[in-house]
């Protein structure tokens, strides 16, 4: 797991993209229906189909948010990995687990 931190006062929005971010499992990429417009080039005649398109999943970090449990294949992302070259964002260490409350010491 890793904790990214946004260091910056402006949201940040970071594009994950599939071969990276989806190579540990779980593929968080949504098909999204597109319209586009072809022309034949024989008889210039427009026509419009739909097609299914994949699109990445984001990060989306708040400005000076604090952004735990993300699995580590984010920081292999293009866009990641460009903000942490930046400086824009930064890797924080994950929180070790909850010490075991002292005991009072008797005398
Ligand atoms: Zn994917």
């Amino acid at each position: 797991m890793a904790s990214l931190r946004n260091r910056t006062r402006r949201m940040l929005v970071m594009n994950l993209e599939h071969e990276v971010s989806c190579a540990s499992g779980a593929c968080g990429c949504k098909p999204m229906r597109v319209v586009v417009t072809d022309q034949s080039p024989v008889t210039g005649v427009r026509a419009q189909r739909v097609i299914e398109k994949q699109v990445c999943a984001s990060l989306t970090l708040l400005p000076r948010e604090l952004r735990r449990g993300l699995p580590d294949s984010v920081l292999g992302c293009r866009e990641v990995k460009a903000a942490l070259r930046a400086g824009r964002v930064e890797v924080v260490a994950e929180l070790p687990p909850a010490p075991a409350p002292k005991k009072e010491a008797t005398p």
